[in-house]
This record gives C-alpha cells, sequence and structure tokens, in this order.
C-alpha cells in the first residue's frame, strides 16, 4: 500500500495506514505482540527498533503511525486512556506555566488542571470559548498552552476552532483541540492546531471495550518529544491489545461516524419538535447558537446531542428510566446508543442543567430510537 496518505481518501486510510502484510508469516489481520522484551543484535544494538515494551512496541507504533496519517500529522502519542494523555501534555508544561481551558471542557480535563495541577503550580482560567475577545482577554505573558474542546460537553458549544487557534499562535501559545466528538469529520490540524486529541475509548475504540487516548502532532517539536519522554518515562502505556483493538476500530471510523452523525440528525429532528422537550442540543440544528461555526469547520456534526425535558431532573430521570433501547449509562462513541442524566454523573460543580440528558446516538436503526424515546417521553 502506497505510504502516500495524502494521495488516497480518508476511508483508505483509515484502512490501511499503520498495517501491513506480516512479513513473517503472511498474515492479513495484525498479530499482536505480547513481548515485553525484544532481542539485541550481536553488536549490542536493536536494529529492528524495539527493545522494551514500556518504551515502543510494534502495535502501539501501528497505532501512532496509522492515526498520524489519517490527522495528517507528523507523529502520535498513545496511552492507556484519554485522560493519562492530557496528563502527559499538561506535565510537559512547567510550574508557573499558565493554560487557558474551554469552561465547557470534559469534567475530567477540568478536574485535572483545577485540581491535581494546581498543586503542581500550573494555573488555569476556564473561558467560554465561542467568545473569542473572551479568550483573549484571559491571555498572559506566561500563557503556555490552550485547550479546545468542540462539540463540547456537555451542553455542544462549538468553537471556531480556526479563530481560536490563530489567536494562540499569535501569542506564541501551544494549542490542542479535544476531537474526542468529531474525529473524520473535524481536522484540527489543518484548521491550524498543534496538537488534536482523542480519548480513542469513545469513536477510535468505537464498541465500548478498550480504553485509550492519543495525542497527535502537527510538528514533531521539542514539547512533542517531552510528550514523547514522558510517555515512555511516566509509562501510562496503553497495552498492545489495546493498540490492537484501537487500530482495528479505526478501519470502520469513517463509516461509524457518517452513520452516527445521521442517526443523530434524525433523533435531533425529532427531539426538536416534542412537546415535552424544552430544548435540544446538537450543532446540525439551525437553532443551535454555534451552527453556523460547525457548518463551517464540520462536514458532518457528529453522534452527540443532549436535551432538556421538561419538568426538571424528575422528568428527565423519567425519561431515562423508561427507556428500551437507550441504555442508562456514561461514555460515548459504541455502537450502542446510551443516555445519561449527566449532572448526577458529575457532581457538585457540575455545569449540566437538573433537566439535561446527554445521549450517545448508536448505530442501531433511527427509527427505533425515535419510538424508544417517544414511548419514554410519553
Ligand atoms: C471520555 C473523554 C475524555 C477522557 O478520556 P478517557 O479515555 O475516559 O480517559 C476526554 N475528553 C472527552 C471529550 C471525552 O469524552
Amino acid at each position: 500500500m502506497t505510504k502516500d496518505w495524502r494521495k488516497v481518501r480518508v476511508e483508505t486510510v483509515a484502512v490501511h495506514a499503520g498495517h501491513e502484510i506480516d512479513p513473517a508469516t503472511g498474515a492479513v489481520a495484525a498479530p499482536i505482540h505480547l513481548s515485553t522484551t525484544f532481542q539485541r543484535d550481536v553488536e549490542g544494538t536493536y536494529s529492528r527498533g524495539f527493545m522494551y515494551s514500556r518504551n515502543d512496541n510494534p502495535n502501539r507504533k501501528a497505532l501512532e503511525d496509522g492515526v498520524s496519517a489519517l490527522e495528517d500529522g507528523a507523529a502520535a502519542a498513545a496511552f492507556g486512556s484519554g485522560m493519562a494523555t492530557a496528563m502527559a501534555l499538561f506535565a510537559a508544561l512547567a510550574p508557573g506555566d499558565h493554560v487557558i481551558a474551554h469552561v465547557d471542557a470534559y469534567y475530567g480535563t477540568s478536574r485535572l488542571l483545577s485540581d491535581l495541577f494546581l498543586r503542581w503550580k500550573l494555573e488555569t482560567d476556564f473561558v467560554d470559548m465561542s467568545d473569542l475577545s473572551a479568550v483573549e482577554k484571559v491571555l498572559r505573558p506566561n500563557t503556555k498552552l490552550l485547550w479546545m474542546e468542540t462539540p463540547s460537553n456537555p451542553l455542544l458549544k462549538i468553537v471556531d476552532v480556526a479563530a481560536v487557534a490563530q489567536i494562540a499562535r499569535k501569542a506564541g501559545v501551544i494549542s490542542v483541540c479535544d476531537n474526542t466528538w468529531a474525529p473524520i469529520i473535524q481536522r484540527p490540524l489543518e484548521l491550524g492546531t498543534d496538537f488534536t486529541f482523542h480519548s480513542s475509548t469513545k469513536y477510535f475504540g468505537g464498541h465500548c471495550d478498550v480504553m485509550g487516548g492519543i495525542v497527535i502532532a502537527k510538528r514533531n517539536d521539542d514539547f512533542f518529544e517531552r510528550v514523547r519522554t514522558i510517555q515512555y518515562t511516566g509509562g501510562a502505556v496503553p497495552s498492545p491489545f489495546d493498540c490492537w483493538l484501537v487500530l482495528r476500530g479505526m478501519k470502520t471510523l469513517p463509516l461509524r461516524v457518517r452513520a452516527h452523525s445521521e442517526n443523530a440528525a434524525k433523533v435531533a429532528d425529532y427531539l426538536a419538535q416534542h412537546r415535552n422537550v424544552e430544548r435540544v442540543y446538537y450543532p446540525g440544528l439551525k437553532s443551535h447558537p454555534g451552527h453556523e461555526v460547525a457548518k463551517k469547520q464540520m462536514s458532518m456534526f457528529g453522534g452527540m446531542l443532549s436535551f432538556e425535558a421538561k419538568g426538571g431532573r424528575e422528568a428527565a430521570m423519567e425519561v431515562a428510566a423508561k427507556t428500551e433501547i437507550f441504555t442508562r449509562a456514561t461514555s460515548l462513541g459504541g455502537v450502542e446508543s446510551l443516555i445519561e442524566h449527566r449532572a448526577s454523573i458529575e457532581g457538585p460543580g457540575t455545569t449540566s442543567p437538573e433537566s439535561l440528558l446527554r445521549c450517545s446516538i448508536g448505530l442501531e436503526h433511527p427509527d427505533d430510537l425515535i419510538e424508544d424515546l417517544e414511548r419514554a417521553l410519553a
């Protein structure tokens, strides 16, 4: 298969990048290399490139090469979870550095910054990045990293990635976009960010059966080298089997994300006209405040949506209790549809309204999902 991935389309890259027919056996599906250690040459060198699995492993290398090709990056580093990836990025900064993060960032990311890394003297301002002037206002001389997330969690706020990346670039600040909710359909590196971040636990894995995280670098620069060092020195690395599963998930990622998006658009349209629904948050809806920006930077609007039930927390809990096809569970990006009362999982300090339900729209038939919600909302 050609190694010039720019010559082929994303579906083709997804199937072939990071993958070779096994030269030893001809196996078409990649073998899983469980070995923790690799043979040295007689001269004491490692000509085949692998020494010890915390440092590198054939399955991890395949995953990193594959995802990097898919995102058109220079390099990627895979970790045991999305949060381990975020840890590595923040740990690559220094005490006294300042971070700007989106106010509606993933709850775990916010907690990492406002709790754990505060003790390590990393200062963070959380701003609503859908307001560009708010971003400019909190820039400081010691600002080192800017963390976007779009669509955000769970309110599906839209950040103008190109505009915020430009503000960061002008100020000499590293920009990262958490693209977990919109792989394939949104390409942050092309929009100008320095890094794209994914919790591969979600759409990349795609079947709710593997945890992982990955960061893709536009340039293999000093900062990325620090992240790489933290990866193999810190050791929060994914297992070979986890890497294999995520890379397998990538093969169907473009098709799945398209189907998730088509289903979610139908469910959002249905919910938007329902008398017992107060409000629907889906960037594909014309009524969504971020719709125009979303249209500019996304080719489809993704599989995630939230809605508020009329009647507050109690009504929302009742809807979630009544669904039969939607499973009440956290997380997202799997083939099965999930529904979640977000405020009660996030606990004190949540930005989620009490009447809000977050849905990860799966790959079931959209009419079955709509009929399930119809019963639950009746
Ligand atoms: C799940 C998620 C994370 C965290 O990833 P884990 O794999 O659970 O550690 C980060 N950002 C977003 C947007 C997520 O949905």
